[in-house]
């Protein structure tokens, strides 16, 4: 039996207590999406959107304790810079909110170090904030612009599409399966992937130049399946993953497969675009790729919905369908309360 204090998932959290209050007040014009993708959009002028993101990193959930505060700088706005992204918006400014144990120089040097030299790769300028005292706790709030119309939401793929992914998966979550000893890497491959981990790339070039291509899309924090179904269920369809054609780095190929797959499928922290576009955009994107020097590559389709949640059937290269239970437990995806 449910009690009413039982805890309850991330995803039900923010509809319940957040997303029902909100939809309910749903009443300025201006207000062009609201909870439930990468960003929120406002209507600026009459030809152009701002796109609003959150995110946050605490100490011992996101990162280590006495993680390198350089890097930490960078993450932090590289994730939110990441959710623009996803919405094929161009950076315009963000603000920070800071909580420390302690007011230290050297650590804080550092830090601001990190976090503007992200700021300046992509001409992003920290515009305000807050500062308390408290545990360490980063939470930063991205802005950016989009001519009116043209953001990429998740609701808007249709069955048939192709789903594309950029770059590699699963590269970050082996990083941290080598940091935790869980799995056993030489020092040489450890370095050449823990940069997945400490330093994603938001990829803004990318969604840029997904506006009017893309049907939808989103970035891949908590792993690509867990994610793409927020896609699926927003536009009602259904999809096929093709499980072996998952990029994946020479590194994570060395691993035995179900590891593969699992990091591939479901290892959070990628910081990759998912994103789905009719048929007739492949010859579109094989350019974007070359262009952009970033490889795109097509994991699967979109199908007509059968039911009323959206299902991912998982194939195998040789035409096998994964059963519910193989899939049930590839796609344990990352939650923060369950
Ligand atoms: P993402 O992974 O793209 O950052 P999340 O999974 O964190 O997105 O959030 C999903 C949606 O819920 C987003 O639209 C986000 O703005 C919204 N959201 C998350 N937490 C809250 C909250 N506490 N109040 C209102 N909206 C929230
Ligand atoms: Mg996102």
């Amino acid at each position: 039996m449910q009690s009413p204090s039982d805890p309850i998932s991330e995803f039900e959290l923010i509809q319940r207590f957040f997303k029902t209050g909100a939809d309910a007040m749903n009443s300025k014009s201006r207000i062009g999406l609201g909870i439930g993708d990468d960003c929120a959009l406002i209507h600026s002028s009459s030809n152009e959107e701002i796109a609003i993101t959150s995110d946050m990193l605490v100490e011992g959930r996101h990162f280590f304790v006495n993680a390198n505060p350089e890097l930490l700088g960078r993450k932090a706005l590289a994730v939110n810079l990441s959710d623009l992204a996803a919405m094929g918006a161009t950076p315009l400014g963000f603000t920070l909110a800071l909580a420390l144990p302690r007011a230290d120089p050297v650590w804080l040097e550092a830090f601001s170090k990190g976090l503007f030299s992200l700021a300046k790769q992509f001409s992003c300028t920290l515009i305000g904030g807050d500062t308390t005292a408290g545990p360490l706790t980063i939470s930063i709030t991205a802005f950016g612009t989009l001519p009116k119309g043209e953001a990429i939401r998740r609701s808007g793929a249709k069955p048939g599409d192709d789903i594309w992914v950029s770059g590699e998966l699963g590269d970050a979550r082996l990083a941290l399966a080598a940091l935790r000893h869980e799995i056993k890497l030489t020092e040489l491959e450890l370095k050449q992937i823990e940069h997945r981990m400490h330093q994603p790339i938001p990829r803004l070039e990318l969604g840029i130049q997904l506006r009017g291509v893309a049907t939808a899309a989103l970035d891949i924090s908590d792993g690509l399946l867990g994610d793409l179904k927020h896609i699926l269920n927003q536009s009602n369809v259904d999809a096929q993953i093709w499980i072996d054609q998952l990029p994946k780095s020479a590194i994570l190929l060395k691993q035995d497969s179900s590891i593969q797959n699992q990091f591939a499928a479901c290892g959070g922290d990628d910081y990759e675009i998912c994103f789905t576009a009719n048929k007739d955009q492949r010859s579109a994107i094989e350019q974007i790729s070359k262009t952009l020097n970033l490889s795109l590559t097509r994991i699967g389709q979109t199908t007509a919905m059968k039911n009323d949640a959206a299902n991912i059937e998982i194939l195998t290269s040789d035409g096998k369908l994964l059963s519910k239970d193989e899939s049930k437990a590839l796609m344990k995806s990352f939650d923060h309360f369950k």
